[in-house]
Order: structure tokens, then sequence, then C-alpha cells
């Protein structure tokens, strides 16, 4: 595991190193140039260029921020899921992706600049698109890709098999205090965030890597650390119920510092990331509230021109399947566009029933 910087918290993240007889593979490049070459160079006397193979789990900042660096370096091939392949190679496809309103866009791209990511095409010779449940192998070690949609769309976590030994990069599925559900999943992704967590405990791993933790889940604690996980969201969607008070006019808008704590964040970070972090914290309280109606404890009075709460409302109940893969696909081939299929519906006004 190459670590992350401050523990590996957002917008850090750890990267993983495989070392085989003639491949050097690395997968995610977030912790960036230096210490991903500070940790070959100690740990295996290599540098970046010695890198063979670059694997990316997902186009997110604090995942593939030093790949332009990584790749420039050593000239290694790309794996990623073919959407990712497309993503990585612009920060405003990451940002509209990642739920920063096409306005607040220069923001994102100058917070993903001062991590040092950088608009890069790759050669389509150097890239390799994978796809759910393909296997690779690096000499005598093999990695299978799995998709899992619930954090992002097209997100692949890969399972690393090395003899009798399977280790799981679960990403950001990631066992901490700070749970992220992807932006599209609208009216669902607590719920999709849970389920796919628990199928990856299920899949009963040795090690469970998580992106941002730094020590591996061993298999003996993971039905343990799920349950603590899943505790910690269900709480944090009563937290989210709590925050609206009897009135009818509860508006998004006007609700924040739900996960980060943005008023406070202004002291330390830069004007560009407290940007992304108050709209962050926004679509994870939507999420959260989302899954309160779900739950039949709140209701929302006022779709703030959002299509899937409008229809919501004008069906009188909470419904997700009819215009899920609307809103989903719609996102993932818009994004890539560089259009904004639907934003976040800051005027949108909830109350507790
Ligand atoms: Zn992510």
């Amino acid at each position: 595991m190459i670590l992350g910087e401050d523990k590996s918290k957002f917008p850090s993240g750890n990267a993983l190193f495989i070392n085989t007889e003639d491949k050097k593979v690395l997968i995610d490049t977030n912790p960036g140039e230096k210490i991903i070459s500070t940790f070959l160079e100690s740990q295996f006397n290599i540098s970046l260029s010695d890198i063979t193979d670059i694997i990316l789990s997902h186009a997110h900042l604090d995942h593939a921020r030093g790949l332009a660096t990584v790749f420039e370096a050593s000239g290694g091939s790309i794996f990623g899921h073919s959407d990712t392949l497309k993503r990585c190679e612009k920060r405003v496809r990451i940002g509209l992706y990642a739920g920063i309103p096409l306005k607040e866009i220069h923001h994102f791209e100058a917070f993903g600049e001062s991590l040092g990511f950088k608009d890069r095409s790759y050669p389509s010779s150097k890239k390799v698109a994978l796809e759910d449940k393909q296997k690779i192998e690096f000499n005598n070690i093999a990695i299978i890709a799995h998709e899992t949609n619930a954090h992002c769309l097209h997100m692949l976590d890969y399972e690393i098999i090395d003899g009798d030994i399977r280790i799981l990069l679960s990403c950001d599925y990631d066992f901490t205090p700070v749970p992220w559900y992807g932006v599209p999943q609208r009216g669902a992704a607590v719920s999709s965030f849970k389920s796919a967590t628990k199928q990856l405990v299920e899949r009963n791993a040795n090690y469970i890597i998580s992106s941002h933790r730094i020590k591996p889940i061993n298999l003996e604690k993971q039905k343990e650390e799920l349950k603590q996980y899943l505790e910690l969201i269900n709480k944090r969607t009563h937290r989210a119920v709590n925050l609206l008070n009897l009135e009818d006019e509860n508006m998004l808008n006007d609700m924040g510092d739900f996960v980060y704590p943005v008023s406070k964040m202004k002291e330390y970070y830069s004007d560009h990331y407290v940007h992304c972090a108050k709209n962050w914290d926004k679509w994870i309280l939507l999420a959260h509230l989302e899954d309160a109606w779900r739950l039949g404890k709140v209701e929302c009075v006022d779709g703030g021109n959002d299509k899937f709460l409008e229809r919501c409302i004008e069906e009188r109940h909470y419904l997700r399947n009819q215009v899920e893969n609307l809103l989903i696909q719609g996102w993932a081939e818009k994004t890539l566009d560089e259009e904004m299929p639907y934003s976040l519906p800051l005027n949108s006004i909830w109350k507790k029933i």
C-alpha cells in the first residue's frame, strides 16, 4: 500500500503497488508523484519510470490525480473502465460527474490543478478498457475487476489474487466516517451504497484495502466493520431528519455543514476546495433526505425544478425505478459531453412527516 497524505483522508487516498518479476503495476495514482516515487525508491529501489502498468478504479481526483505525471514518467499502459478512460483526461468531465454545478466548475478545475491533476490525452494504444469480471494477469498475480455502481457509475474495484491470498481494493466503499454516495443514483444512493458494501464483504477476501484507511481489514474483522459502517450510515439519515424543523420551509440551500464542516473549512482550506465541499455536503444531505423519504420519515413538498423529486411529488409517493435509468444514463452520457443533465435541487423544500 502506498499511503496518501493526512492519514489518506480525502482529497488524498491510497494507491496499491504490485511488484512482480517483470511487471510493476500501480493501482490508482492519487498520492501523487512525490509520495509514489519516494515509496518505490525506498522499498524497491526503482523509480516511477519503471512502472509498466497503471490501473484506475475511477476518475475521481482522490484516485486519479497523479495519472498524468506517472504516465509521462513511465509510458505505462492505462487500464480502467472505458468511461473512466474517457473521463480521466479532463478535469471538467470529472467535476460534472462529481456533482459540481457548471457555474462552479472553475473551482473544481482549480482545486484539481492544485492537487496536480492535469488535462491530458493518452494515446489510444496505451489505453486498455476493462469490463466487469474481466481478469488480467501480471506474471503470477491475477487481478479481477468488479463493477460496482453505488459509489459512482462504472467504478471498478479490484480483487488481487496471489496464490491463496485474495486482497480486495474496495476503493470508496471505504469504511471511514465519511462515506460518499455517488451523485447519479438519485433516490437510492444510500440504499445502493449499503447493499454494494455488503456484497463486497460477502466476497470473503483475506484483506480489504480501502482507499481512505491506513490499515487493511482482516477477514475476521470484516463483518464487525461492516455492521459499524452501516450503523454510521443509518445514523446519518436520522441526523438529516433531525435537521428539519417542524415547519414546512426547509430548503436544501439553507441547510449545510452536514458531513463537511464547510463553515469552519474556510479558515484552513482553499476557496476552491471549500466551494466543492459545499456542493458535496448538500449532495450527501440530499441522498439522506431521499433515504428518509423512502423510509416514510420526510417528504419533499417542492422539488425545486428537479425532475426526480417533481415526479415523486406528482405521484404522491417516493419512487425510484421509473426514473432511475433515465437519470443515471443521462448523467453518464451528458457529463462526458460536458453538459449537466440535472443539477443539485438547492431550492427543494422538505418537511418531516
Ligand atoms: Zn471516488
